[in-house]
């Protein structure tokens, strides 16, 4: 459970070759990569239209003709060898108030309005930016599916439709759209963070932008953080030293002696912010989106009724070539794009649009690269936490056994969305060989726990991992 786990391809793949135009320059090269850059541009368009639908996108045009002001200054001045013609850039802001932007394959980038709104100059918007840009441009988002590949069950593009309208599925429900992108595409390893800090950098200085701007904004977002923590930080991890190490870049490139940061471009988009209604925050937009919606999202919602008991009878079924686990004989198999569960009759459906169960076991696979377990852990039940805000904190956490390999179990309890009742979730968790978490989270009404701990315990007893 130490850093040791860290996967360390990027890094070889970084230091086996060189790109550098300045010997003082970080070299940087973009990692491997299974994937053409067309499909980039598929995924991207094919996400964007998904996240237009799920998000409050602004169609102010002096707010996007803004934003697109700067991210063709910035677009142009990416450095030759990471330009992708084909690529499809667009810059759209997006009316919620927090300090966040994500970018998507092949071009497509969303900012929030609470980026502009908190930026104190035009060069800590372009910071966070170029430093989008950077991932699109070094391909981190399919790069990343290339390490993924062994669990890359059905199509990609579906996953990724898949992960932003449906969230995840489970009792616990309801993710935001954020945190199934953010699996996908914008959940960064601290290899990646680098590069893009780096590229970004040099992007920035290109522009006639000062990279300082960047490290800066950065610290803003940390101190800004809502509850739970920025987003924007959970999805972007600092690889260590990040402000440092970005001064220090900036140091050996030709920054213009006058950077472009209060102009009267930035200073007439605030003041235009300003007359307009305040932004509303994610929270307010998933509650108002669930409420307004009927279940149409697949299916009827769970019984109310009597669930049939866990057979003592047990099942086994193979996950891809990434797990093997059994359950009660009763549970059906409901897969997911991106995790599976098992659950009784009765006790899974749709409750506004999201699938949830209320007796049974999801089991899946999240990226948390470079984390010890623990972190890992409470990076899992954070993200959990911003579609289940009724989600309580863990108490503490146990060494557990999870596939015969070092695991920690915490219970939690919430409010079920489909019953309204208590719940009490088990998390069981422990690290794949590639560093990413494998969890299990066991749910079952408060009052029926006890019988069902035991069958969540003996079903993490019996998974055989792969990897
Ligand atoms: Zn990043």
């Amino acid at each position: 459970m130490s850093r040791a786990r860290v996967k360390s391809t990027v890094v070889a793949v970084t230091l086996a070759v060189f790109a550098v135009t300045t010997a003082a320059q970080t070299p940087i090269v973009a990692p491997k990569n299974k994937y053409s850059p067309a499909d980039d541009v598929k995924l991207g368009l094919g996400a964007a239209q998904q996240v237009e639908k799920e998000l409050p996108v602004m169609r102010d045009p002096q707010v996007n003709n803004y934003l697109n002001a700067i991210g063709r200054r910035l677009v142009e001045s990416i450095p030759a060898e990471f330009q992708h013609p084909e690529f499809r850039y667009s810059f759209t802001g997006v009316n919620l108030k927090e300090i966040n932007a994500f970018a998507l394959p092949g071009g497509p980038m969303f900012i929030y309005r609470g980026m502009i709104e908190k930026a104190r100059n035009e060069g800590e918007i372009a910071g966070v930016m170029a430093h989008e840009l950077s991932h699109v441009a070094l391909r981190h988002g399919t790069a990343q599916q290339t390490k993924a590949a062994p669990y890359a069950i059905g199509q990609i593009a579906g996953q990724i439709a898949g992960a932003i309208i449906g969230g995840r599925t489970g009792a616990i429900i309801a993710q935001g759209s954020q945190f199934g992108i953010g699996t996908y595409f914008m959940k960064f390893s601290r290899e990646y963070e680098k590069q893009a800090d780096l590229l970004g950098s040099r992007t920035m200085a290109g522009a006639g932008y000062d990279p300082r701007d960047m490290a800066n904004v950065f610290k803003t977002i940390q101190q800004e953080s809502g509850p739970g923590g920025p987003q924007w930080m959970s999805d972007h991890p600092d690889p260590g030293n990040r402000y440092e190490y970005i001064n220090r870049e900036a140091q050996s490139l030709r920054v213009s002696p006058n950077p472009r940061r209060v102009t009267p471009e930035f200073q007439g988009v605030q003041s235009h912010l300003r007359t307009l209604s305040p932004a509303v925050s994610s929270e307010e937009v998933a509650r108002n989106r669930n409420a307004g919606r009927t279940t149409d999202g697949g299916g009827a919602p769970p019984s109310s009724g009597n669930i049939p008991r866990p057979d003592s009878r047990y099942t086994t079924y193979n996950e891809g070539n990434l797990f093997r686990v059994s359950v009660p004989s009763n549970w059906r198999e409901l897969a997911s794009n991106n995790n599976v569960t098992f659950a009784p009759d009765g006790a899974y459906g749709s409750v506004n649009g999201s699938s949830v169960f209320t007796h049974g076991a999801e089991i899946g696979v999240s990226r948390n690269e470079s984390h010890d377990l623990q972190t890992a852990t409470e990076e899992l039940i954070q993200s959990l936490r911003q579609g289940t805000p009724r989600l309580s904190n863990p108490d503490r956490y146990e060494r557990a056994s999870v596939g015969g390999r070092p695991g920690v179990h915490t219970v939690l309890s919430n409010i079920s969305d489909a019953t309204g009742g208590q719940e009490i979730i088990d998390v069981y968790t422990t690290q794949l060989s590639d560093g990413s978490l494998f969890y299990v989270l066991g749910v079952a009404p408060r009052d029926e726990y006890n019988s069902y701990a035991n069958v969540f315990r003996r079903v993490v007893g019996s998974i055989q991992l792969a990897k």
